[in-house]
């Protein structure tokens, strides 16, 4: 394998890189999906996994899935077991998929002596060994043992640094899974090496969960636009009364730095020029538009207005790679999903006429982009939640880390 080969791809060795066959390949995947009354509720994290597992399986490998589920809090807990998701990624994948009781020692040693070239076993929620959340090497060890190969296709568990996610990497070869490449590679694309200009969307609620986000983005995007209820703290900040909007009274000075650190980095802020205000927070409440300078002392912004909308969509144009985290509005409660339907439509419109790279994520914006009927336009949605974001803040992810540095392993 060629250095240069793996540099092209950002220092991640991938499943082209790995020789598979005949291999045991412990594969790292997320399967903590939403469980309902003990039924899958919503298989998209699985069918998006199901392509990796098919090819590594076709290949001639033995793929041995690795996962957490939920808290069981490095104790064995009968309802966190991953023993109905196998099934159901059984189902998925349209193939039998074996199950272990044990993800380490002898239960999990003899489901792994038993497999075939190309069998697929899903060994038991990593989290019910202490070891995996403390990244406990001697965990990790028993886990390694159990394969030839590492292969991490959990983006979003990569912010930890735990046995199946970081340790394991240091005693195996290591490879990028398919959903891992393919989020990397989009978000190489929206903030590492974007085409310029780029513009970033953080909205959503609160300044004080996303300020290491605003700040990395500062010093990288040409255009940050700021939506949300965020976006009425920024206002107050700069003198705006905004009624008894969501706002943090404690960020305002936190505001100030931020839009003064954007001026000195030549960071374009876009405010909202207009708000849809209401009295109460409730489904259909009455509600109107007003702007900046005229929100009533008894009323609360709940969405950006269409005066905003509209002045966004007139510099997409001009950008040609867009990132997204955030609702522009209380998207959950109509009609304060307006703004974030009409901008989530315009750029997935420009998506598809080739115009330009649009990057989304985040728990709440997924759930919003999905609603409007944009998501699946979007040139990449990134379901990782907590990843996505602390990826966006510029941090290193352990998981991710360990995958540049596991390629050393092979010798
Ligand atoms: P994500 O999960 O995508 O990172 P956040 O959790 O930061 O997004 O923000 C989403 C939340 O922000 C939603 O629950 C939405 O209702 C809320 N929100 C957005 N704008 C407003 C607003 N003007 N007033 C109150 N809540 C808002
Ligand atoms: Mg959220």
């Amino acid at each position: 394998m060629s250095g240069e080969h793996l540099e092209k791809r950002g220092l991640h060795a991938t499943l082209d890189d790995a020789q598979v066959a005949g291999k045991r390949v412990l594969l790292r995947a997320d399967l903590n999906v939403p469980v309902h009354e003990g039924k899958v509720s919503d298989l998209t994290r699985l069918e998006r996994l199901a392509p990796g597992i098919r090819e590594l399986s076709d290949k001639g490998a033995k793929v041995i899935v690795l996962s957490h589920f939920d808290r069981p809090k490095g104790k064995r807990v009968e309802a966190l077991s991953l023993r109905p998701i196998a099934r159901a990624l059984s189902a998925v994948l349209g193939r039998e998929v074996a199950f272990a009781e044990d993800c380490i020692g002898p239960v999990a040693e003899a489901a792994v002596a038993k497999l075939h070239d190309g069998d697929v076993l899903v060994l038991e929620n990593t989290r019910f060994h202490a070891g995996e959340e403390e990244n406990n090497p001697d965990f990790s060890a028993a886990l390694a043992k159990l394969g030839d190969i590492y292969v991490n296709d959990a983006f979003s568990a990569a912010h930890r640094a735990h046995a199946s996610t970081e340790g394991v990497a240091r005693h195996l070869p290591s490879f990028a899974g398919r959903l891992m490449q393919a989020e990397l590679h989009a978000l190489e694309q929206a903030l590492g090496n974007p085409v310029r200009p780029v513009c970033a969307i953080v909205a959503g609620s609160k300044v004080s969960t996303k300020l290491d986000l605003l700040n990395n983005l500062v010093t990288k995007v040409d255009i940050l636009v700021i939506g949300g209820a965020m976006a009425n703290t920024f206002l107050a900040a700069q003198g705006y009364d905004v009624g008894i909007s969501l706002q943090e009274p404690n960020l305002h000075e936190t505001a100030r730095t931020i839009l003064k650190a954007a001026a000195a980095k030549g960071c374009e802020i876009l405010l909202p020029l207009d708000v849809v205000v209401a009295e109460t927070f409730a489904p259909d409440t009455p509600s109107k538009v007003v702007k900046i300078t005229e929100i009533p002392h008894n009323a609360m912004a709940l969405d950006v207005g269409p005066e905003t909308v509209a002045a966004f969509i007139r510099r997409l144009p001009e950008i040609r790679t867009i990132i997204w985290n955030g609702p522009l509005g209380a998207f959950e409660t109509k009609p304060f999903d307006t703004a974030t339907n009409m901008l989530a439509e315009a750029i997935a419109q420009a998506t598809k006429e080739g115009k330009i790279i649009s990057v989304g994520g985040g728990g709440d914006t997924v759930s919003a982009l999905k609603l409007s009927g944009a998501h699946d336009h979007l040139t990449y949605l990134s379901s990782a939640g907590g990843a996505f974001l602390e990826w966006m803040e510029g941090k290193i992810l352990p998981g991710v880390e360990a995958l540049s540095k596991g390629f050393s392993n092979m010798g």
